[in-house]
């Protein structure tokens, strides 16, 4: 038995129905542009988010790019630290500014007190992360956006099949772009997409997606973010077994506050209430201080014993070296504490409670 635990693992589907789904593609010989499987994904999902319009793109990322492009967004964008690169990568790479906004402690998303100060009259957009899964606190977003006529784009690569009060995460904002990577609580081995509130959007995203191709006219300067049928069959596979996979996290997520809660310098991610969980990553927040060791020496300890654990997101977007924002961390104090002291724990489909125990184990005999 091979008992290294990794920090993930990815959702697979059975073999033979991925065989199965991918027969059709030999047979037409159709494998990529608005494929079968393409429009067969777009209509399964906007039925699962509860959304009327869905684009499919090759990953998270180019879908979020697409979707600077399609709204237009101009000078500078308001977003958090505390995120993978490629928010903050997106906002740069489309010639905009990213101003940072620190988040909140409890739930790690953005702090809607703190994002008034940062507006001026170059600001567009704010673009938030749902940090874990953890949804942003969208109605303060909104007043706020509404008052000073600013867009909301969300990063919402963590927050697949997420709910508040049985709306889904897909229908906040003027838009949200979701990741179908490998690693996420739902994929299409690479893949993305890109939701607007406003249905008019969906084709001028189809068409920066394909090199801004409009039947022969060529109108803008698109890039290539297609997605191929490939990727779209592995996500109708994995589609069927989304609850599964959720319950499966779930299970393991349940055993870990049992062992964790009440740890003494060990903080947890905050529950939210009214909000139906993807139970997409396992946060611990560990105080040095208070538990007695830092969180590299849990994340030591725990390598040790074969076990892998993600410094994530470490370090904050902001302090990419030589882009003139050497400052930028320390006006983003929570953001830079969490990122220091936050390890992700194992959590994937089929992790069990077994295991979660013995993650457990190790850290409470430190
Ligand atoms: C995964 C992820 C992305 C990028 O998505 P890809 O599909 O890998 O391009 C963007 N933002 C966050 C918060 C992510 O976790």
């Amino acid at each position: 038995m091979d008992d290294k635990i990794l920090v993930t693992r990815s959702s697979m589907p059975p073999f033979e129905e991925y065989c199965n789904e991918i027969k059709e593609i030999w047979n037409n010989r159709w494998l990529t542009n608005s494929g079968v499987k393409h429009q067969q994904l777009e209509k399964e999902l906007c039925a699962f988010l509860g959304v009327s319009n869905l684009a499919l793109c090759v990953n998270g990322h180019h879908a979020l790019e697409c979707i600077i492009e399609t709204l237009g967004l101009t000078g500078e964008v308001i977003t958090t630290p505390f995120t993978f690169v490629s928010t903050t990568n997106a906002i740069v790479r489309k010639g905009l500014k990213p101003v940072f906004c620190d988040i909140k402690p409890d739930d790690f998303t953005i702090d809607p007190e703190k994002i008034e100060a940062l507006i001026t009259e170059k600001t567009s957009a704010i673009m938030p992360v749902h940090v874990y899964g953890n949804l942003c606190d969208d109605d303060a977003i909104e007043k706020i956006a509404a008052k000073h006529g600013l867009k909301v784009i969300y990063d919402a690569a963590h927050a697949f099949g997420v709910f508040k009060n049985g709306k889904s995460s897909a229908r906040l904002g003027d838009a949200s772009m979701f990741s179908f990577h490998a690693t996420k609580v739902f994929h299409s081995i690479e893949g993305g997409a890109a939701v607007f509130r406003d249905d008019k959007y969906y084709s001028l995203l189809n068409q920066w997606k394909n090199f801004g191709i409009n039947g022969e006219a060529l109108e803008l300067f698109g890039g290539n973010a297609k997605m191929n049928e490939f990727a779209a069959a592995m996500g109708l596979c994995n589609l069927r077994h989304i609850e599964e996979a959720i319950a499966s996290r779930k299970e393991a997520v349940t055993r870990y506050r049992e062992r964790l809660e009440n740890v003494r310098g060990i903080t947890l991610s905050a529950v939210q209430k009214d909000v139906q969980s993807n139970y997409a990553y396992f946060p611990a927040v560990f105080d040095p201080e208070v538990f007695g060791f830092s969180r590299n020496e849990v994340m030591e300890a725990l390598a040790e014993k074969g076990i892998g654990a993600r410094k994530y997101f470490y370090p904050l977007t902001s302090s990419v070296s030589g882009f003139g924002c050497d400052n930028a961390a320390k006006e983003t104090p929570v953001a830079l504490r969490v990122s220091e002291n936050v390890l992700c724990l194992p959590l994937y489909e089929g992790l069990g409670t077994e295991n979660v125990d013995r993650i457990c184990d190790i850290i409470l005999s430190l």
